[in-house]
C-alpha cells in the first residue's frame, strides 16, 4: 500500500504539490490524471524519493519513506518504477538489462538473475526477443522491456509515469496490455496516464490533479464519466 498525507513540494518560490492525499491499497490501481504542468510526475518522484518532499509523509508497504533515516536503496528496491522515456542499456541485450540490477543490487547469481528475466520477459510477451538490443526493438517493445527489467527487481508495487506517451499509436495497446495483466494479478499500481480508456477499464480510482492540488477523485466511472467539478470536465473535453 502507499499512503501519502499532506505531501507537499516546492522547487524554490515554485509550489509544485500543495497538500495531496492519495491511499492506494494492496493490490489497487489508482490512475492519476491533469493537466501538464499539475504535479503528477513530482508526485511519483516523491513516492520513490527522486525528489525529496517539502513537507507531509510517504509510506509504502508500512515504512514511513519520509522518515530521515530510512534505508532508501531498500524502499527503492520495492517500488518498481516504468517512465515515458524507456531508459534501457543501449549495449545491453533485452536479456542483460533485466539481469543487471539483479545482479548489481539484490546481488543475485548468473543463473537465478536469467531465470527471474526469463520469467518476466515471458510475461511482457518477449520471450522471442531476449537476444535482442533495445535499438532492434519498436518503441512498445522497449517500454515492454523496462517494465519486465522493473518486475524483475520483485517490487511491491509500480510507478507508472505516462509510460505510452513517447509510443506511436499502434504500439500503445500492447504496453496498456501488458499493464492490465499486471493489475488482474493484483500489483498495486500508481499510474500518471492520459489513456482515459484505461484509467475507466482498469482503475479502482481516478484522481483529478490540478495545480499541485486534488480537485476530484472516485470511481473511474464518476471522474471520467460524470465529473462533478467544471474543472475535471473541462480537461476531459480536451483529452477525450
Ligand atoms: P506533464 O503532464 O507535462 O508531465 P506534470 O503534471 O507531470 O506535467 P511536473 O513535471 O510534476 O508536472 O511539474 C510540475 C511543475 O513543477 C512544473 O511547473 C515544472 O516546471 C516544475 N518542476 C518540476 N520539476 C522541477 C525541478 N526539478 N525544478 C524546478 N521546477 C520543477
Ligand atoms: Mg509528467
Amino acid at each position: 500500500a502507499i499512503e501519502i498525507e499532506g505531501l507537499r513540494k516546492s522547487f524554490g518560490e515554485l509550489e509544485v504539490l500543495r497538500g495531496i492525499d492519495i491511499t492506494v491499497r494492496r493490490g489497487e490501481v489508482v490512475c492519476v490524471i491533469g493537466p501538464s504542468g499539475s504535479g503528477k510526475s513530482t508526485l511519483l518522484r516523491c513516492v520513490n524519493l527522486l525528489e525529496e518532499p517539502t513537507s507531509g509523509t510517504v509510506c509504502v508497504a508500512g515504512t514511513e519513506v519520509t522518515d530521515p533515516e530510512v534505508d532508501l536503496d531498500r524502499i527503492r528496491r520495492r517500488i518498481g518504477m516504468v517512465f515515458q522515456a524507456f531508459n534501457l542499456f543501449p549495449h545491453l541485450t533485452a536479456l542483460g538489462n533485466l539481469t543487471i540490477a539483479q545482479r548489481r543490487a539484490l546481488g543475485r547469481g548468473k543463473a537465478e538473475a536469467e531465470e527471474v528475466a526469463r520469467r518476466n520477459l515471458r510475461r511482457v510477451g518477449l520471450t522471442e526477443k531476449e537476444t535482442s538490443y533495445p535499438a532492434q526493438l519498436s518503441g512498445g517493445q522497449q517500454q515492454r522491456v523496462a517494465i519486465a527489467r522493473a518486475l524483475s527487481m520483485g517490487p511491491e508495487l509500480m510507478l507508472f509515469d505516462e509510460p505510452t506517451s513517447a509510443l506511436d499509436p499502434e504500439l500503445v495497446g500492447d504496453v496498456l496490455a501488458v499493464m492490465r495483466g499486471l493489475a488482474d494479478d493484483g500489483m498495486t499500481m500508481l499510474v500518471v496516464t492520459h489513456e482515459m480508456s484505461f484509467a475507466r477499464e482498469v482503475a479502482d480510482r481516478v484522481v483529478f490533479m490540478d495545480d499541485g492540488l486534488i480537485v476530484e477523485e472516485g470511481p473511474p466511472e464518476q471522474v471520467v464519466g460524470d465529473p462533478r467539478q467544471a474543472r475535471t470536465r473541462a480537461f476531459l473535453s480536451r483529452v477525450l
